[in-house]
């Protein structure tokens, strides 16, 4: 694979960005080797620089679950275009997109569009802990909810993948604040409540976590947590930047049949676009300024252009619900697939998937939380990287990242996948 404008472009992009990307992830240093730059994509496939074609398994990190440039979205942003790119003012498309997420989402009554999913989490916190009075917040060691700096304790994706868990820069007085339990452990968490009474204003989680690959909740956590939040007056977030519109057209509450009280939400929501959003029970978001005192604002929120292509998205999802029995479909043609080759390799490597996330961890552990997750042999995880990418097939570059499937994946660009896997597994080990 000849990749030399891609390694061009990289060393010129040092110059003048910091590593040479816009977000850590992208600059390929969990896995080795240079970045790809990418000129174009279309449907299933990505295309770099040097004109190289992949089957995408990251898809912009979500967003992308119809595919790339899919007309309908395409459609939407050419026409919004031709009306003006931002007025700061109020639109009825605002209406339109608000309702249209109150009736797939299901306990979201009221919802705040912003332009990224940290800004949703940072914001969610500060109403949370506004609504109750409270400081302290709950997370899970492992999952990521953006870059604000009381989420960066312990946290998953380009966090883990970095090696800085906790970033310089965050200050002693915001962690001490950020209280952390082992993911899927509902005792730790109960314990946590019991030694900080009526001090815990949230607690939030992924309920599946994607960004310490894909974790799926153990049998009656989510509930219990709701339980708990219930019984203590604190405020339950259902993190759904990932799961949210992926899972189900209502996420993961709709999924699993547990309602958190504020979800956060973004990737999907706009269709390409940079948009965000949190949601939830009015009595909470009516503490929202202006209708309340928590303080939040945006110049570009609700921006047409992202509104237009958030509607086309969600519309779609909301009139197409085949979109997840397809996804499903797929996700269990993989697993059946890579399966299949384990035990033809005499293989034990854990895999998890739900609907459209999957992840293979090369580990034989069961992964349920971030310790087992990092019995992974990630240096294993970066040569089958490596091997997947020259047989044409985009994976995340991290062992910690979940997989995306879209809709634009035919079975026989699975069986693409599948047969990659079992050539790429034969070459690393
Ligand atoms: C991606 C992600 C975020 C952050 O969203 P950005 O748009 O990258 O700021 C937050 N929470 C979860 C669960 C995510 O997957």
């Amino acid at each position: 694979m000849q990749i030399s404008r891609s390694k061009d472009l990289f060393a010129k992009a040092q110059n003048s960005i910091p590593g040479g990307v816009n977000s850590p992830v992208r600059a390929f240093r969990a896995v080795g080797g240079d970045p790809l730059f990418i000129n174009k994509a279309n449907g299933p496939y990505l295309f770099d620089e040097d004109g190289n074609q992949f089957i995408e398994l990251i898809n912009s990190w979500g967003p992308m679950i119809l595919g790339h440039n899919h007309p309908q979205i395409r459609e939407a942003i050419l026409k919004a275009v031709e009306t003006g790119t931002s007025f700061g003012a109020p639109t009825a498309r605002e209406i339109e997109i608000a309702e249209l997420i109150v009736s797939m989402v299901p306990s979201v009554e009221k919802v705040r569009m912003v332009n990224s999913g940290t800004e949703a989490t940072m914001s969610a916190i500060r109403l949370a802990r506004g609504f109750t009075g409270r400081d302290k917040f709950i997370k899970f060691e492992g999952n990521y909810h953006g870059h604000g700096d009381s989420f960066l304790i312990a946290a998953g994706s380009g966090a883990v993948t970095m090696g800085q868990p906790d970033s310089p820069g965050v200050t002693r007085g915001t962690a001490k604040d950020t209280l952390l339990a082992p993911h899927n452990d509902l005792e730790a968490v109960k314990k946590l409540v019991e030694a900080n009474p009526n001090e815990v204003a949230a607690i939030i989680l992924e309920p599946v976590a994607g960004n310490m690959g894909c974790i799926l909740p153990k049998e009656g956590f989510l509930q219990g947590l709701r339980d708990l939040c219930d019984k203590e007056g604190i405020v339950l977030i259902f993190d759904e930047v990932m799961t949210g519109f992926r899972l189900a057209k209502g996420g993961a509450q709709e999924h699993f049949g547990v309602t958190p009280d504020i979800t956060t939400m973004g990737k999907i929501i706009g269709g390409g676009m940079p948009v965000g959003a949190y949601g939830g029970k009015k009595e909470i978001m009516d503490f929202v300024s202006p209708a309340g005192p928590v303080y939040q604002a945006g110049t570009l929120s609700g921006n047409p252009i992202a509104m237009a292509a958030g509607m086309a998205m969600l519309t779609y999802l909301n009139e197409n619900p085949s979109v997840y029995s397809t996804l499903e479909a797929s996700g269990n043609r993989l697993l059946k697939g890579f399966q299949a080759t384990q035990e033809k390799l005499g293989l034990n490597y854990t895999m998890t998937h739900l609907g459209s996330m999957f992840s293979l961890f090369f580990t034989d552990k069961e992964v349920y939380d971030f310790e087992s997750a990092k019995t992974s042999d990630t240096g294993l995880f970066g040569r089958y990287f490596q091997a997947m990418l020259h047989r044409g097939i985009y994976l995340p570059p991290s062992q910690y990242e979940s997989w995306f499937l879209s809709t634009a994946l035919t079975e026989e660009h699975i069986d693409q996948i599948i047969d990659a896997n079992e050539e790429s597994l034969r070459e690393v080990l």
